[in-house]
């Protein structure tokens, strides 16, 4: 079942991204999350090496049990007290949403003598309930993480209002593509390219029509996630 699950969202990426006219090499993040390390080594074992986790203690406790040569992405909220968990375990983190957030992972990636690459997550929508630094805001933030020596801005991410028509997430990713292309204008020294993560198991079509770099798949992959009733 993974397997097929898995060869479909990769068609579907290929055949989108071949129709798209941006023509990108999109890398599919596995987004693992609630799922045991066991369902992950067999998706593992079918080749893919990028996952991605939303709570710190979680990914820190996979991290110990699956192979080193995985790429785990923080894609979800995170606070500033638990980036010292994560800062030497992840290739990439996808939320920052504040400068205060990025001095952090600078301290820590300081402290490890590496460079930790982020993306700045944006409220295209502007949902009150969402995480994301707001739109007109976003060049902005960008501009003074780029600051940072320890951290280096690689693009910008969203996530697009919970709907049932893929069709409904389009208009926020072609906005989050011409932010990127209007913080790349700004010639900003320090900022490796201008990536897009955007889509999900319910619109990732759409996100690499619209210019994605990176989709973030879970359900499509893995199945309904089952949470416990305490988290
Ligand atoms: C859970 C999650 C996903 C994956 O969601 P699916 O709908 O299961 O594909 C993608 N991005 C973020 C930030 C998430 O938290």
């Amino acid at each position: 079942m993974l397997r097929d699950n898995l060869l479909t969202v990769q068609k579907n990426i290929l055949d989108a991204s071949r129709n798209s006219g941006f023509d990108k090499n999109v890398t599919l993040i596995a987004v693992s999350k609630t799922h045991p390390a066991e369902q992950i080594k067999e998706v593992y074992d079918l080749g893919v090496r990028d996952f991605g986790e939303n709570k710190v203690q979680e990914l820190v406790d996979k991290y110990d049990k699956l192979p080193k040569d995985i790429k785990w992405h923080m894609i979800g909220h995170l606070q500033t007290n638990k980036v010292k968990y994560i800062i030497d375990k992840v290739c990439l983190i996808h939320s920052v949403d504040s400068l205060r957030l990025a001095e952090e992972i600078n301290k820590q990636a300081k402290k490890k003598s590496l460079v930790m690459d982020v993306m700045v997550e944006v409220n295209v929508s502007g949902e009150k309930s969402k995480f994301g630094v707001e739109y007109d805001m976003a060049a902005k933030l960008v501009k003074d993480i780029s600051l940072l020596e320890n951290v280096r801005v690689v693009g910008l991410m969203t996530i697009a209002p919970a709907s049932e028509n893929p069709e409904n997430s389009r208009h926020f990713f072609r906005k989050l593509q011409h932010l990127s292309i209007d913080i790349r204008s700004l010639n900003i020294d320090n900022i490796l390219g201008m990536y897009l993560s955007m889509g999900m198991s319910g619109d990732y079509v759409v996100a690499v029509h619209e210019g994605a770099d990176f989709v973030r798949v879970g359900t499509g992959i893995f199945g309904e996630r089952h949470y416990n009733k305490d988290e």
